[in-house]
């Protein structure tokens, strides 16, 4: 299992996620377009998001 912070990659973001790394980059994705209004989520950014994954 990791976990993710979306503050991380975001400042100011409250929105854990845990899980597998595919499980956490979807949930990202879905948060992303959601929350912060990303209709994609850029190949930079899921590196951003794989680089501040933590093990769980
Ligand atoms: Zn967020």
């Amino acid at each position: 299992m990791k976990a993710f912070r979306c503050g991380d990659v975001v400042p100011g973001c409250a929105r854990a996620f845990t899980g597998t790394e595919d499980e956490i980059l979807a949930e990202v994705a879905r948060h992303a377009q959601a929350d912060h209004g990303l209709t994609e989520v850029p190949a930079e950014l899921v590196e951003r998001v794989r680089g501040a994954m933590v093990v769980a």
